[in-house]
């Protein structure tokens, strides 16, 4: 007998944020990210687009200063 299994992706209803004064700029975070939804800014910190952002963690993980958190969709 086969059984048909469908996967749905659903997004996290969490965001990534920077805390820009204490980001210093690396890129570790574009690297790590799978949905580029992150970019180095002219002001010379990271931010997220939150239209693409599925709230994975891996930028925060990534982060040698730790300055992104995630933080619920709803207090964006
Ligand atoms: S939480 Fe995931 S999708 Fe969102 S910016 Fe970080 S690595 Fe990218
Ligand atoms: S990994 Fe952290 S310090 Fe580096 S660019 Fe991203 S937010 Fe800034």
């Amino acid at each position: 007998m086969a059984f048909a299994m469908e996967v749905t992706l659903v997004k996290s209803k969490k965001n990534a944020i920077v805390d820009k004064k204490r980001c210093v700029a690396c890129g570790e975070c574009i690297i790590s990210c799978r949905k580029n939804a992150v970019s180095i800014n002219a002001g010379c910190f990271a931010v997220v687009d939150a239209n693409i952002c599925v709230g994975c963690g891996l930028c925060s993980r990534s982060c040698p200063v730790g300055c992104i958190t995630l933080i619920e969709q709803e207090e964006v």
